[in-house]
């Protein structure tokens, strides 16, 4: 997934916002014109929404999912 800068003048998509979306939220593979447009404002609210709920994946968690991978190699339970 990107964020490009959006060129064209469109409004933000998210509901009850009146503003000129900034920036363009796009997954690959989609069409080009597929994509999310957000002003700053909001995408400034989301990333603090997603700040709640992503936690970014600490060291140890990536070691566990390691040895749980290499068990299902080995057939183990
Ligand atoms: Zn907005």
């Amino acid at each position: 997934m990107i964020i490009k800068n959006v060129v064209r003048k469109v409004r933000c998509d998210m509901p009850n916002c009146k503003n000129i979306a900034d920036f363009k939220v796009e997954k690959s593979g989609f069409f080009r014109s597929v994509g999310l447009n957000l002003c700053n404002c909001c995408i400034n609210e989301l990333y603090s929404e997603i700040g709640k709920i992503v936690v970014p994946k600490s060291p140890e968690n990536i070691f566990n999912k390691k040895i749980k991978v290499t068990k299902e190699v080995k057939g183990e339970k």
